[in-house]
């Protein structure tokens, strides 16, 4: 689906959230005035009302991945607090908080699962958080990382925290009670709501229930901040050379290091890479000839690709030189036996 990046001021004049401190507003030739998307409720609901008549019509989920743009007064650590930013957002409606709640429950696993895939699934805690119209709590997945700019207490019990925004009010886990709360500083790179019923009342969105009557769905919101969530992986998995990207995240399989500029071992280069892609691998290859071998190498740490393969007359012509980036040591082998391993 596509959602607008820009939404007339009057939907959130509707919520009254037209004042909210971080709205960028925009102003066309003739005076109407617009919005930058910092999030979409507003644009969302109204559109999902076109649909809904009936409990039949529920549950509903949408979602979309797209930039969102938050007038922060200090933006600050490049990727991890931009005025513009990527976000996927999703949206849902229900009959019954039941409904909701069960829903909101597969979500959380499924984001776990999403930041175990990452790679920061050791790391990311589920943290209960002000805020959230219609529960008690809202929940952040916070990634624990000596930058973040959040101050999260975590449970030295189970694997949930709590923000220091709410400690005063909490002061044991929320979870399972215990009081050995552990300080640490974290990145929110998810959160998810519940809303009730604010929005849809706000903009009228009713259905008719099993029994006839007309209700407002109950909503849930659902974040993942992949450009905030890049950063943070980053942030996690470099060393003073560069880049470590996860497999799971990598731009590429693998990073050809073309050492030399004479023909054969060009063609030979080209064949491997042909090879390699022949079998699934997305690889990228430098074969600049206006850099030194030693920026070569640099580069390809720098980039962080996961596996980096070295192709030089000095290791004879069967061979390449391949190094993990997550390791010390590289291992000379024949290409033949590297392409089928
Ligand atoms: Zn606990």
């Amino acid at each position: 689906m596509c959602v607008y990046l820009i939404s007339p001021i009057e939907l959130w004049q509707t919520t009254k959230r037209d004042d909210m401190n971080v709205l960028f507003h925009v102003d066309s030739r003739s005076g109407q005035g617009f919005v930058l998307n910092p999030t979409t409720e507003e644009v969302i609901t109204p559109l999902v009302k076109q649909y809904i008549k009936s409990y039949r019509d529920l549950p509903v989920s949408l979602y979309q991945m797209n930039n969102k743009f938050r007038d922060e007064l200090r933006a600050k650590s490049g990727i991890l607090r931009g005025r513009e930013f990527m976000m996927k957002d999703a949206y849902s409606f229900h009959e019954s908080q039941e409904d909701l709640q069960a829903y909101y429950d597969i979500v959380t696993e499924t984001y776990f699962r999403i930041f175990r895939t990452l790679g920061l699934g050791d790391q990311t805690v589920l943290t209960f958080a002000s805020g959230g119209d219609f529960s008690k709590y809202s929940h952040e997945f916070q990634t624990v990382c000596p930058i973040g700019e959040d101050t999260i207490y975590r449970c030295g019990k189970c694997n949930v925290a709590v923000n220091k925004e709410i400690i005063g009010e909490q002061q044991t886990c929320p979870s399972c009670d215990s009081p050995e709360l552990i300080e640490q500083r974290g990145v929110e790179v998810g959160n998810i709501f519940q809303l009730g019923n604010r929005f849809t009342t706000a903009f009228d969105l009713t259905f008719r229930d099993r029994d006839g009557r007309e209700q407002h769905p109950v909503m849930g919101c659902y974040g993942i901040g992949p450009s905030r969530t890049m950063g943070t992986i980053v942030e996690l998995s470099h060393d003073e050379r560069g880049i470590k990207w996860p497999k799971s995240v990598a731009p590429f399989d693998a990073h050809m290091v073309v050492l030399g500029k004479e023909k054969e071992l060009l063609d030979r280069a080209d064949d491997y890479y042909h090879q390699l892609q022949g079998k699934g691998q997305d690889v990228v290859i430098d074969d600049r000839d206006n850099v030194s071998n030693g920026e070569k190498l640099a580069t390809a740490d720098l980039l962080g690709v996961p596996t980096r393969i070295v192709v030089s007359k000095r290791l004879g012509s069967q061979n390449v030189e391949v190094k993990d980036r997550h390791e010390e040591n590289a291992q000379i082998v024949s290409f033949n036996d590297y392409l089928n391993r």
